[in-house]
């Protein structure tokens, strides 16, 4: 097991498996910058299928077990659930993706059948003027629902239900989420809007804290919270006191958790990030189309996580807005 500079194991990969999406919301993928010239990566860039399954095992190596799909869109990569079935050959390996849902119909039996376990599902407001206004595609509060649906039904469980809030635009949707999931036992995940990458023109104002939220939803279901499941999950856990299931908060800006951070990233063009903040990764594509051994990738990997100093959220400020950070639809959430 590999731990970094704070003694934090390398248990939690995230792998982006494009950086197109076919929703873009307006805190990710503002279409200002990821407009119709915008330059998404080629084919050739990206790392096949074969390539992210043997950099996997590299990972699994060091002590992985959770793999997250993520994007981009991960489902505007074609064919995906055959990478899902190459990584679900891989010995202990819990695999989920995080999704905006909107292909989840047509693909969700195919993925459970590859072997992915369960989905994480973007959504923020059951509003839909409010809904329209966070995406620029036109994308319906309908669409994702029955992707939510079709999760279910292919029995992708347990869902989770991630919703960024934002002050000013969607946090009088936070109560009928909040309604609408607990009756439907999907564990809602609120997010305070954070200062990914360095086009979402991110201001302290626009963050609506997790205390605020706890207090808001307790003075409707009074809450009570609940233990982590596991060292270095991201979410503060709720439980409803009416037995009505629980819901997570994610404080990466009021309440952050770098100490247990165990998370690293890998892009669709094979960069290794080890925080969702960073400014720079390390290429591992090169080793991989460079004839490099598996040892050789495994011990790249291990030295960058040794290494490894990050605690952004720790340090946060205005001096470290405006720092050139990756986008986080080139190395998923
Ligand atoms: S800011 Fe970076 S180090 Fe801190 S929890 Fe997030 S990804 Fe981990």
């Amino acid at each position: 097991m590999v731990t970094d500079t704070l003694s934090r194991p390398l248990r939690d990969l995230r792998i982006s498996v494009t950086d197109r999406c076919n929703f873009r919301c307006v805190y990710c993928m503002p279409k200002e910058v990821f407009g119709r010239d915008f330059q998404f990566l080629s084919r050739e860039e990206l790392l096949s299928f074969e390539e992210i399954e043997r950099l996997t095992r590299a990972f699994l190596g060091h002590g992985v077990r959770k793999v997250r799909l993520t994007g981009g869109e991960p489902l505007v990569r074609r064919e995906l659930e055959k990478l899902v079935a190459l990584l679900a050959r891989l010995p202990e390996i819990d695999l989920t993706m995080t999704t905006n849902g909107l292909l989840l119909p047509q693909k969700a039996a195919a993925l459970k059948a590859a072997g992915l376990q369960r989905v994480t599902i973007s959504l923020d407001s059951l509003d839909e003027a409010v809904f329209q206004a966070m995406n620029d595609v036109g994308a319906s509060v309908e669409s994702v629902l029955r992707g939510i649906e079709a999760a279910e039904q292919a029995g992708l469980h347990p869902i989770k239900i991630n919703m960024v809030v934002k002050r000013g635009v969607n946090e009088s949707s936070v109560l009928p989420m909040v309604r609408y999931f607990r009756e439907r036992g999907h564990v809602l995940r609120l997010i305070e809007f954070m200062d990914v990458g360095h086009s979402n023109g991110w201001r302290l104002d626009d963050v609506v804290p997790a205390r605020e939220l706890v207090e808001t939803i307790d003075a409707e279901f009074p809450l009570e919270p609940l233990e982590a499941n596991y060292r270095g999950e991201v979410a503060n856990r709720y439980r409803f006191r009416d037995g009505a299931g629980e819901f997570g908060l994610i404080a990466s800006v009021t309440q952050p958790f770098c100490a247990d951070c165990s998370r690293a990233r890998l892009s669709a063009d094979g960069k290794l990030y080890t925080c969702l903040f960073a400014v720079t990764g390390t290429d591992l594509r090169g080793l991989l189309r460079g004839g490099a051994s598996d040892d050789e990738i495994h011990a790249a990997i291990g030295a960058v996580w040794q290494r490894r100093t990050d605690r952004y959220s720790e340090i946060r400020s205005a001096a470290t807005v405006d720092l050139p950070k990756v986008e986080m639809s080139y190395i998923g959430g």
